[in-house]
């Protein structure tokens, strides 16, 4: 069967995509593929003379390759290999995937110190039958138990523990501008740093910049901002709260009391500045990031050498002179936005990238025509259901699900996605969708995904009177590319991460932070368990060793039960303990936020382990014995 495989691949050129994935394993040495057959063969020499140790593959064929001609891809395998840490030998089981055009490795499982030892657990998991049960990804995401708290709450919570202060709070704060405190820059600068992985580091269609702030004041005529980027100022005309509503929702939305709004005027959400010399002309503090990207799409293209499709990804600050700011963080006058521009030739709809990953996405979806219909009723629909029904094409589709895999990895399965209906539409996008979370205060627009087609490159190239054509090296010909802008508001993605963590553990008497330990702000607290010079001295060298490469916390006071408390509150995942033991046998314990749960490890492993925690490549149980 294997032999097959290979003969198959040799005539097919498949030999290619194998030494491709190899090349990747750089850091590891390579014992071999590992598979259910059981078969043993050295494949060499290649094409390229090198030779390759095959053992086996784990797994059918359908789930490693994908796609018969001209060339069968790697879609996923299962191997050992050896990491060397400080100079002594680790063997893990590594899972590596196929994404695109980039492979995406992981350890999954720890198998021990020799090849014998390696090959004997790997084949205890075998019998199992289920070693996939062994890799839990999210776990600390899977057993939380969020606590209703309101979002008054929530800000006093953030005030208290350092993450969120208001601005100027010795001048009674400044309405719509909040501070990031030590905790809050922490998992603020986390989450920018995993929207950042997935959609620029790995994707190899895609890069970053980094506009101004403040930019050609003609930039916002030609976007539209200056003529329409308005809201309405109204009173309720029963109760006098003064408010503001959409444009388009004048005469159609009523105050909470049942009363009428009375329109008290237009106002422009952009925020006026002026540049240089008094007299000079009116600049904006920008209301949105794309306009950067869309201005240097061209230099970008050509620095870069990018083909289309690709994007082109930024995170940044914005500002936008609310009337009325509420709910916290939610709704504030200076935030910032992550979005990414998808250029893509106007004539092309089809997503070589779109694939059962993609299209098995799945979420409560509220549609069009149940709007029409008056109904709220949301629908459990895969991304593969909205293609069929033309909701969108191809690559608004990959992108739609894309954000709902990011949301996902850190543990907000609960979005809900809304289709714009015909009307709300802007006159230049064919599809627009929001994605909604549940936030104390109702469910909110987290993050939206417009298809934005060629309007703003068209509209830069008039106002400007350049050129945004580019030559399409595929189709041989100049062409504007058509767009699909997917937007991610970052401070609502903190408020709802902080909302879904938040639990108040009745059991433990204290507040529990379950934060996804790969985006805690704290990943390691360290206590010595026992006072005196011996045991602070293996503690804080254990703690500057984790500090080189994890935010780590070293606490000595008070009693260990007080200390494992303070680090939950704060949303520690991992806590290490020093005691008697460790002096004799080298060894500390490890404890887990969730669970509380305890392992003895030797200080040795100890880094490494903490390290494949983090990136969710091993569950806490698989770590060591679990000791209470
Ligand atoms: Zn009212």
């Amino acid at each position: 069967m294997f032999f097959l495989f290979v003969k198959k691949m040799k005539k097919l050129g498949g030999y290619c995509s194998l030494v491709h994935w190899i090349i990747n394993f750089k850091s590891y040495e390579f014992l071999g593929y590992l598979c259910a057959g059981g078969t043993a063969a050295t494949a060499s020499p290649c094409r390229f003379g090198i030779s390759v140790p095959l053992y086996y593959f784990l797994g059918s064929r359908e789930e490693i390759f994908t796609g018969s001609s001209p060339v069968p891809r790697l879609v996923k395998m299962v191997y050992i290999a050896k990491q060397p840490v400080n100079g002594k030998d680790y063997y893990y089981l590594r899972k590596s995937v196929r994404e695109g055009d980039k492979v995406i490795s992981k350890s999954v499982a720890y198998l021990g110190k020799t090849k014998e030892e390696a090959e004997k657990k790997f084949k205890e998991m075998e019998k199992n039958k289920q070693p996939e049960k062994n890799i839990v990804a999210s776990k600390s995401v899977k057993n939380y138990c969020p606590t209703k708290i309101s979002i008054e709450d929530l800000a006093t919570f953030c005030k208290q523990k350092g993450f969120v202060f208001r601005s100027s709070d010795i001048y009674g704060g400044f309405s719509g501008f909040w501070d990031f405190g030590p905790l809050g820059v922490e998992l603020f600068k986390n989450i920018k740093e995993n929207w950042w992985n997935q959609f620029v580091y790995q994707k190899t269609n895609m890069v970053g910049m980094e506009a101004s702030i403040i930019s050609h004041p003609r930039t916002w005529k030609a976007s539209g901002h200056i003529a329409n980027f308005n809201d309405l100022a109204v009173i309720c005309k029963k109760c006098k709260k003064a408010t503001k509503i959409d444009v388009s929702e004048e005469g159609k939305v009523k105050c909470d009391c049942g009363g009428e709004y009375e329109v008290k005027g237009k106002f422009n959400l952009m925020f006026k500045t002026k540049v240089g010399s008094i007299d000079s002309e009116d600049a904006y503090l920008r209301g949105e990031t794309a306009q950067g990207m869309f201005m240097d799409f061209k230099l970008i293209q050509q620095s870069s050498r990018m083909q289309l499709p690709f994007g082109v990804a930024q995170i940044g600050r914005c500002f936008r002179n609310e009337i009325a700011p509420r709910d916290f963080l939610f709704r504030c006058r200076e935030f910032h936005i992550g979005e990414f521009e998808f250029f893509i030739h106007p004539e092309e709809f089809k997503c070589e990238l779109l694939d059962e990953k993609h299209l098995n996405v799945s979420f409560r979806f509220l549609d069009e025509e149940t709007q029409k219909a008056g109904s709220e009723v949301l629908k459990e629909v895969t991304i593969r259901n909205l293609l069929e029904k033309k909701k969108l094409d191809e690559w608004h589709a990959y992108w739609l699900a894309e954000q709902v895999i990011w949301f996902n990895g850190l543990g907000l399965n609960e979005i809900k996605i809304r289709e714009h209906t015909k009307d709300e539409l802007s006159h230049y996008s064919s599809a627009t969708f929001d994605i909604d979370y549940e936030y104390p205060f109702g469910s909110k627009e987290v993050a939206g995904n417009a298809n934005r087609g060629q309007y703003d490159l068209i509209q830069h190239q008039k106002e400007s009177k350049q050129s945004m054509e580019i030559f399409d090296d595929k189709t041989k010909t100049k062409i504007i590319p058509r767009v699909i802008e997917p937007t991610f508001g970052i401070e609502r993605v903190f408020l709802a991460i902080l909302t879904k963590a938040y639990c108040d553990d009745k059991e433990r008497g204290n507040i529990v932070l379950r934060i996804p330990a790969k985006i805690a702000p704290i990943k390691v607290a360290v206590f010595p368990l026992i006072k005196g010079e011996d045991f602070e001295k293996i503690s804080t060298k254990i703690a500057s060793d984790i500090g080189k490469e994890f935010n780590v916390t070293y606490d000595k006071s008070g009693s260990i039960g007080r200390r494992y408390a303070r680090q939950d509150e704060i949303g520690t995942p991992y806590c290490v303990t020093v005691d008697g033991e460790s002096i004799k046998d080298n060894s500390v314990t490890i404890r887990d936020r969730d669970t509380t749960k305890q392992v003895r490890l030797k200080i040795s492993e100890l880094k490494n382990f903490i390290k494949m925690l983090i990136n969710e490549e091993i569950s806490f149980e698989n770590v060591g014995k679990i000791i209470n």
